[in-house]
């Protein structure tokens, strides 16, 4: 420890020091441990002292608190501080509060380096006492907000332990009561921010406080801009955790006053503070879309009034970061963005602004200024209609930037270039083919006919620029990590992929096999890389620990150089002559298969595989309902085609895969089969691919003359198959387009009401209302269809195909509770059970509801017995694991389910109750919840208990 530069002590110092040392010692006692601990009462010596402290300290800085000798003295304030926070003197108190504050503020962050823990306590006390006056509550209030600011950010034991400290002195119960008096309030709302940006895991107290949440609603547009900016940070920090911004979403009056605070009414700050919290709520993209979609023109108004600010600083860059998240979804804010002239304040932004050295920022923030731009850019042509045209010439010079900037990276060699210039590449250059990818004329033409006059005389540097991305993407598919200099390579290689000319260049240096042999290579790679780890924009959108993260999903997926490659790919294979002997066996088809696999990805291989007639995104659950069309003794709906034939289908399955082919004359709950007549002009060899593609979610049109293709494709069309369309007119994948997602939840819409045949009835005494119009039945219950039942369960598909009588019964009593009950159609609809996780939300759950969920679990699995319902019970087992472990549920929660899974005979869920308690078995005992539990349960505690002994002394060995 760099003992030369350590600095010597004043004369004046050292005789401080003494005279504190002589106070202290009137009042701290050493116990064995050395530990020093206030044991004075005396109000005149904690007087002296204090002032001494005082005195010490106002002759301290940063680098003296260094000294071994200062150092010394500083571990003997915090225990006499700690004592004195706890004095019978109301004086003593508040000199002491004020004494802590200064430590803090002179020996920052070291204050980490000493024992604080009594210390937030006595604070944490005084703030809860009823006898410590109102007005000194704000100074305690700060200096807490001053200790806990420097221990926030270090994890391990400590910061575990103070996290203790609060909880258990319900520090947000008490901060709810300090902001019901208005004393102080800034402070305390700043407190709340520290607290719940330095632990995350108290974020779920908060919003789930109602007084706490309303007291911050009403003051998030309050005049006071330092009230109101503070009130806003504290709402951001609170939405980094998903379930507490999904909790704020529900309140609609909070979400207009931060779109209004967003507006040019506002002060700068607060406008600043609003647009950070409104992109923490757009993470939830389907969660607002109808919240946004009705103030889509106050929003867009705000954010483009804040860019086009000529001397915008700190504000142009947060609407940047914000407009840029906002943009990655399709909306109608889209087109009012452009109607705003968003192409014209971008080309200013990016052309003109900055060129001029009147800039209000700094490089780095100037970086990311250009960053968003162009990701705004990217999205906004990627959503753009097809016959749309620009109303200024804003967009074609950003056009011809962007080309320029592709040709500039396709002759950069070497790697001395500045990180930021590389940096500002991968954005350019996704704009790029992204404009070449767009589905609107204007754009694509515009730029295809830029880019190939520009790259025209670079044949040879073109060419250098494959080999280089090919050598790059042999080393990732060895494992190493790609840069954004390489994804920039690909990026400009899938631009090139959309020419002829320079296809037939890629295709000469076996281009095909290469990528072909990169994909495959991605596929059993572990290492994946998405932009936001390759580019450090990204990572500025939300600052701050997250809780329980569910971050927004990029429609490119989890791995950007399996995306890119695909691009390449699909281009490629358009313009070769390559075939697929088995798509089955292809890797597009194990890619569409994946759930791991993100959207766009998918999107492209079903491009791919469409180019070899085979249509749609394969699913396991696509393919179990597809056996179900051959079960004709629950079909409702037949087909009248032309020369006789019929075609008997399930009205069910229609309504939730493509309505239009429900007939609109359909009676309601009728037992007989509606006959619809088709048009003489409905092809029936056309109309069964339409209705394998309806069934399973692919279809595959090989062997089809081009006449009935025809035929397909016009009742894709008709049918308002849009993604089937799509792939069927060869037309490229639409961005953000998400048609691999198989279910059969538009069942449950209205569309499916007449085809609801079987009622599920939960076993219950409680009485619930039914939406479902003409129904009178008041236990709790859902209603079905048996169609989609069978799919997943083997006894209902042998009951209702069976033609007994019960095969008749709509009303199936299942012996579970509503809770289960839900759980269960959810997987019927959807395929596969709904997960919960220990996280925010379920700790924010009573330990009724905590109880609920988890027999809910329990009698699945259980049912799943009896019921063969496959996956089920794997399901619910792998749910509950982590939910029945001490620390994510109260013991009691965990016995309870314990002695419910006992009685229910389920050995897997007691057995994995009882491991996880047997560590704590002792403590169990002494708690008098085993006694309750019943003696069984009690026995099988104590021998796993004496297991765990055995074990865990035999590891020490
Ligand atoms: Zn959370
Ligand atoms: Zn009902």
């Amino acid at each position: 420890m760099g003992k030369e530069k350590q600095v010597s002590l004043s004369n004046r110092l050292l005789s401080l020091r003494h005279h504190l040392h002589e106070y202290l010692s009137l009042g701290l006692k050493y116990n064995n441990e050395q530990e020093a601990k206030w044991v004075c009462i005396d109000a005149g010596i904690e007087s002296h002292a204090l002032k001494r402290m005082d005195a010490f300290l106002d002759y301290m800085s940063l680098s003296l608190a260094q000294h071994p000798l200062v150092q010394e003295s500083i571990s003997k304030i915090i225990p006499a501080l700690t004592g004195i926070l706890k004095s019978h003197s109301a004086a003593s108190q508040n000199h002491a509060i004020e004494v802590t504050s200064k430590l803090v503020s002179v020996i920052q962050n070291s204050i980490r380096d000493y024992p604080t823990l009594e210390m937030i306590a006595s604070l944490c006390h005084l703030l809860l006492s009823n006898h410590f006056v109102c007005t000194k509550k704000s100074s305690c209030v700060i200096a807490m907000s001053t200790i806990l600011k420097k221990l926030g950010s270090v994890s391990g034991e400590n910061h575990r332990k103070i996290k203790d400290i609060l909880d258990a002195n319900n520090i947000v119960g008490c901060i709810s009561h300090l902001l019901n008096e208005m004393e102080g309030f800034t402070e305390t709302v700043i407190l709340l921010t520290t607290i719940v940006l330095g632990w995350p895991e108290m974020r779920y107290r908060v919003w789930k406080d109602s007084n706490v949440m309303k007291i911050l609603e009403e003051h998030c547009d309050n005049s006071n801009i330092s009230i109101s900016t503070n009130v806003l940070k504290v709402l951001s920090s609170l939405a980094l955790c998903s379930h507490g911004a999904k909790h704020m979403l529900k309140n609609e009056a909070l979400y207009r006053k931060i779109i209004k605070c967003m507006g040019k009414s506002s002060a700068v700050g607060v406008r600043i503070e609003s647009l950070i919290l409104f992109r923490h709520f757009l993470r939830f993209g389907e969660l607002i879309s109808t919240t946004r979609n009705t103030n889509y023109e106050t929003i867009v108004e705000a954010i483009t009034d804040a860019m086009a600010i000529s001397n915008g600083g700190p504000l142009l860059l947060e609407a940047c970061r914000t407009t840029s998240v906002l943009t990655r979804e399709a909306g109608p804010h889209h087109l009012q963005l452009w109607a705003c002239n968003i192409d014209r304040i971008s080309a200013d932004i990016i052309l003109r602004r900055f060129s001029s050295n009147q800039s209000f920022l700094g490089n780095k923030e100037t970086l990311e200024v250009h960053q968003h731009v162009w990701d705004i850019l990217s999205f906004l042509v990627a959503y753009l209609p097809q016959q749309f045209r620009p109303k200024s010439i804003g967009l074609d010079d950003l056009i011809s930037s962007s080309c320029s900037w592709a040709l500039t990276v396709v002759g950069r060699r070497s790697k001395s270039m500045s990180s930021d210039i590389l940096y500002l590449d991968e954005p350019v250059c996704r704009a790029l083919l992204l404009m070449l990818l767009s589905p609107c004329n204007y754009v694509s033409q515009t730029s295809r006919s830029i880019l190939s006059a520009l790259f025209e005389p670079y044949y040879d540097s073109i060419s250098q620029l494959v080999e280089r991305v090919f050598a790059s993407l042999y080393s990732t598919s060895t494992g190493a990590v790609p840069t954004s200099q390489a994804i920039s390579d690909l990026t400009i290689l899938g631009c090139l992929a959309t020419f002829p000319q320079y296809c037939t260049l890629i295709l000469k240096r076996k281009g095909l096999n290469i990528l072909l042999d990169v994909i495959k290579g991605r596929l059993d790679s572990d290492i994946l890389v998405d932009r936001g780890k390759v580019m450090p924009h990204l990572k500025k959108l939300y600052s701050g620990k997250t809780c329980c993260s569910e971050l927004f999903d990029d429609w490119e997926g989890a791995d950007l150089s399996l995306f890119y490659a695909l691009i390449c790919l699909s281009q490629l294979i358009d313009a070769s002559n390559y075939a697929i002997q088995d798509s089955t066996n292809s890797p597009f088809w194990r890619i569409l298969s994946d759930d791991h696999i993100g959207e766009g990805p998918k999107s492209y291989c079903a491009y791919i595989l469409s180019l070899f007639g085979v249509y749609g995104f394969p699913s396991n659950f696509g393919a179990k309902i597809g056996e179900l069309s051959d079960l004709k003794v629950l079909a409702d709906i037949r087909f009248l085609l032309s020369a006789g034939y019929t075609l008997d289908v399930h009205g069910a399955i229609l309504a939730a895969r493509c309505p239009k082919l429900v007939p609109s004359n359909i009676e309601a709950l009728s037992d007989k089969m509606t006959i619809v007549k088709m048009s003489e002009r409905v092809d029936r060899e056309a109309l069964g691919k339409i209705l394998g593609y309806v069934y399973t979610g692919f279809t595959e049109l090989n062997n089809l003359d081009e006449g009935c293709l025809k035929k397909v494709k016009v009742l894709a069309n008709n049918c308002s198959l849009e993604s089937l369309s799509q792939m069927l007119n060869k037309e490229w994948p639409k961005w953000g387009s998400c048609g691999s997602r198989f279910n059969l939840t538009g069942a449950l819409g209205l569309d499916g009401h007449p085809f609801l045949d079987v009622i599920l009835e939960a076993k219950s005494s409680k009485q619930i209302a039914c939406n479902y119009s003409s129904c009178q039945l008041s236990t709790p219950h859902v209603h079905a269809h048996k169609i989609i039942l069978c799919a997943n369960c083997e006894y209902l598909r042998g009951l209702f195909s069976s033609g007994m009588h019960d095969s008749f019964s709509n009303l199936i009593k299942v012996p579970i509770d509503y809770e289960a009950l839900v759980k269960l159609t959810e997987f019927f609809y959807h395929g596969k059970m709904p997960k919960v996780n220990p996280d925010c939300r379920w700790k924010s759950l009573t330990q009724e509801e905590q109880l609920s969920e988890l027999t809910a679990y329990t009698e699945l699995s259980s049912l799943a017995e009896y019921w063969f319902l496959e996956g089920v019970a794997e399901d619910s087992l792998s749910s509950m694991l982590p939910l029945l472990s001490y620390g994510n549920t109260d013991l009691e929660v965990i016995i309870k389910v314990v002695c419910f899974a006992y009685n229910l005979g389920q050995c897997r869920v007691v057995e994995m109750g009882v491991e996880n308690l047997a560590p704590i078995y002792p403590k169990l005992r002494y708690s008098g919840y085993i006694a309750e539990a019943g003696d069984d349960v009690a026995e099988m505690l104590r021998v796993e208990h004496v297991r765990f002994l055995e074990n865990h002394s035999s590891n020490l060995q």
